[in-house]
């Protein structure tokens, strides 16, 4: 069964563009549409827009060609660079590594919450939802926006913090 996605790896710039614009949804969310994009995992489209310096709920219909176009390039460096160690890890262990997780040592907002950003240090931050979580790094993606996680904000009520100056 094949759900319809493109292949990022072999599609023109304005396919990419094309799809992206296809549904007006958080950039997360149609990234790891399979219906849209083929084989994004969560953890990558993390690693995608972090790359790309997005906001993981940029709605893609208000993305530019500049931005679509660095988004492709970042989905592309992404996803060739965990080909890459997943095949040297394969190799190592002679065949497929025995551990395979989403949350991998050497990602940069993924699974690192509360972490430093390896670009710029600050502290990775999340968005839970039901069955999944959102890294991003608030300095490079969305200006220093703390983006609102709903089980945190109904717990901190009006003390929620807005900017990630707020936190310190
Ligand atoms: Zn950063």
């Amino acid at each position: 069964m094949d759900p319809g996605g493109i292949d990022v790896m072999h599609c023109s710039p304005a396919e990419f563009a094309e799809r992206l614009a296809a549904e007006n949804h958080t950039l997360k969310r149609s990234l790891i549409n399979p219906a849209l994009f083929s084989g994004i995992g969560n953890a990558y489209s993390d690693e995608i827009a972090h790359c790309a310096r997005l906001s993981p709920v940029a709605l893609t219909r208000s993305l530019d060609a500049a931005a679509a176009q660095r988004l492709l390039v970042a989905t592309r460096a992404v996803l060739n660079g965990w080909t890459d160690r997943l095949r040297a890890e394969a190799a190592r262990h002679a065949g497929w590594p025995p551990k395979v997780t989403a949350f991998r040592p050497g990602m940069a907002v993924h699974g690192r919450f509360g972490q430093p950003c390896p670009v710029c240090g600050s502290s990775v931050q999340r968005i839970v939802r039901a069955n999944n979580e959102t890294n991003y790094c608030p300095t490079c993606q969305t200006g220093g926006r703390l983006l609102a996680d709903r089980a945190l904000s109904r717990l901190l009520h009006a003390s929620w913090p807005k900017h990630i100056d707020d936190l310190e």
